[in-house]
């Protein structure tokens, strides 16, 4: 028997279910979500918010939120390395060094250049609350059910019919046409026989969440603290990394999460009665005052899973991607993979598209994960080679690294030596810091669009530099258009109800295009007439003639892009969007 008959069921009220749940409800599709746990994350787990994530929640009416509690960028747009807080020997509370990071800084200018939205930080204790409330407003009343979970599932070509036990323990059944998996690979990819790709198992990284007055010696400019010093060297004590979590930003935050490295076998990793007072040895603050909120384990892994779609049932999220923290992409990537899945379920649910458009979800978001996941690891291991670069010797005599540091510190030929080889490797990290590329250039090849032959831009190794462009696959670039006297992004442009835009010139060839669409919500923006380019951008970007045109889909990806108009902009426009909504 079937309880429920709806539309989407959401399995997770994480990052990446909570969002989903946002985006379907703005898109005016029915869903059903259900959560475990009594309440969201009790941890900080993921902070870090690219722009990419904040111009997402932006267009749905959830950034101002968002930034109201995030971290502004001043006061967390910078990373150091240091011995230790405090300490009075030598050694001790020496920074060596610093670099600016998610848009601060020196970076200011690109990031402010290449998005209407800056990046911020807001762990995801506070964050998940947020994206609950903004849910529970949109959806209809009981939609929203935490403390259920999902114990069976199967799927057949119609639909999916799954078994829910609420927090009585009475199932439930619910039969669904789509199922969205946003568990973090919990429940329905196992229950899927869904294969993990890639290396698991690689370290016992423990994590504890703290209060904690730091503010005589937390840089009030610096999310993270890396810690390196020679007392625990080789003991996996002399290192680990610190970052603050707000509510307060800046050096007044309240709240910090350290995270150390073991291995599997040491048996102090589950001693948590010496973990606290290891943290005060870490930063030698040896009486300082610290609440304990929460001692985490987690293993670094850097998985993909073999397929993102099993018939009607789509994995998105940790379920389909789990790696290292290093660059932040685990909740970026699974707010972006619900953004990319939401507007293709509406539309076939809506009856605008086929369903093979839902096809299109794995070969445009599975490559972006496998790129985000070996990124990660590749970020996460360089670590290695910036404490390499300091010399220290693993394992050696703590005499040994003393030597090592102290001439790194002085005031000699070597030391400086010593200090220019570090920043010189150091610097490398900005691979974590500062991936601008990698979190706005990413694009895709294949999918829900009509690809036109050109070259992408080049992209830069290291991840940095960003080239704008509507190549169709690519995310829209930025530029500040004027309507009425009132400022916008090209990306206001779609709104969060699954709108198509048309970005043309002043000249009315395209206008009767609107009509192509049947059914679709399609506008023609004429960027010269009713919008003015503020500054000149789209038109140094647009990379078409200005009497040609750009289609840009509800996600503020570029669908097709072409010159004209042609004698029949309606023909032309209905056949570009019966590829791409079948599926490109
Ligand atoms: C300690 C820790 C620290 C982290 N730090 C970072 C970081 O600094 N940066 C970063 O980018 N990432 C970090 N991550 C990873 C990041 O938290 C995840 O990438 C992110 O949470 C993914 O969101 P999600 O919604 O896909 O999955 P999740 O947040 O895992 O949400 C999945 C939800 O599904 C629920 N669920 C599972 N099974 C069922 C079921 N059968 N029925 C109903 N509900 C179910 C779970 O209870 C959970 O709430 C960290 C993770 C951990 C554990």
């Amino acid at each position: 028997m079937t309880d429920i008959e709806v539309p989407v069921l959401i399995v997770g009220g994480g990052g990446c279910g909570l969002s989903s749940s946002i985006f379907l409800s703005d898109l005016g599709v029915d869903h059903l979500l259900v959560e475990r746990h009594v309440s969201t994350s009790n941890l900080p787990k993921a902070h870090y918010l690219n722009q990419r994530t904040m111009e997402v929640l932006r267009q749905h009416g959830v950034a101002d939120d968002v930034y109201a509690q995030g971290a502004p960028m001043e006061k967390f747009g910078r990373i150091r390395w240091m011995t230790s807080l405090g300490g009075d020997g030598p050694l001790d509370g020496r920074t060596f060094f610093e670099i600016d990071g998610f848009g601060g800084g020196g970076l200011a200018e690109a990031y402010e250049r290449d998005s209407a939205c800056p990046s911020t930080n807001l762990p995801q204790l506070r964050l998940e609350p947020i994206l609950r409330g903004h849910a529970e407003r949109r959806a209809g009343p009981d939609r929203i059910r935490f403390s259920h979970e999902l114990l069976e599932l199967s799927h057949d070509p119609d639909g999916v019919t799954s078994v829910v036990a609420g927090p009585d323990g009475a199932r439930i059944t619910v039969r669904s046409r789509y199922v969205i998996a946003a568990d973090g690979g919990k429940a329905v990819g196992p229950m899927l026989d869904v294969g993990m790709q890639g290396p698991t198992g690689l370290l016992d990284l423990v994590s504890m969440h703290f209060s904690a007055d730091l503010s005589r010696w937390w840089d009030d400019r610096c999310l993270i603290t890396f810690f390196l010093n020679p007392d625990g060297g080789g003991s996996g004590w002399g290192s680990g990394a610190m970052a603050q979590m707000g509510p307060t930003w800046g050096a007044h935050s309240e709240d910090f999460n350290v995270v150390f490295a073991f291995r599997p076998d040491d048996p102090a990793r589950f001693d948590e009665d010496s973990i606290i007072p290891k943290v005060r040895d870490l930063l030698k603050l040896p009486d300082l005052d610290i609440t304990c909120h929460k001692i985490n384990h987690w293993i670094v892994e850097g998985v993909l899973a073999e397929r993102y779609q099993v018939g009607r049932v789509l994995l998105g999220g940790d379920a389909a991607h789990r790696h290292p923290p290093t660059t932040g992409l685990g909740l970026n990537t699974a707010i972006q993979d619900a953004h990319n899945l939401a507007w293709k379920l509406a539309a076939v649910l809506n009856g605008q598209a086929p369903e093979s458009l839902i096809d299109t979800y794995e070969p445009e978001r599975r490559p972006v994960g496998a790129r985000n996941v070996e990124w990660a690891m590749f970020t996460f291991l360089n670590h290695a080679v910036v404490d390499a670069a300091m010399g220290f010797l693993p394992g050696a005599p703590p005499e040994a690294n003393h030597a090592i540091f102290t001439e790194f510190l002085s005031d000699t030929p070597m030391g400086a030596t010593r200090r220019a080889r570090f920043a010189e490797v150091a610097t490398t990290q900005r691979v974590e810091f500062q991936a601008h590329d990698l979190e706005l250039g990413f694009h895709y090849p294949a999918g829900a669009l009509v690809a036109d032959g050109s070259p992408p831009p080049p992209r830069d190794p290291m991840g940095g530099t960003y080239h704008p462009t509507t190549r169709p696959g690519h995310r829209l670039p930025h530029a500040w258009l004027v309507r009425d006297g009132a400022l916008l992004s090209t990306h206001d442009l779609t709104g969060p109800g699954g709108r198509w835009v048309l970005i043309t010139g002043p000249e009315p060839g395209w206008a009767e295009v609107a009509s192509a669409g049947s059914g679709l919500d399609l506008h023609v923006v004429a960027v010269g007439s009713e919008y003015e380019d503020l500054d000149g951008t789209w038109a140094r970007l647009r990379e078409v003639p200005q009497s040609g045109a750009v289609l840009v889909r509800p996600d503020n990806h570029v669908a097709w892009r072409g010159a004209g108009p042609p004698d029949d902009p309606v023909a032309v426009l209905r056949a570009v969007l019966g590829t791409v909504l079948g599926g490109g």
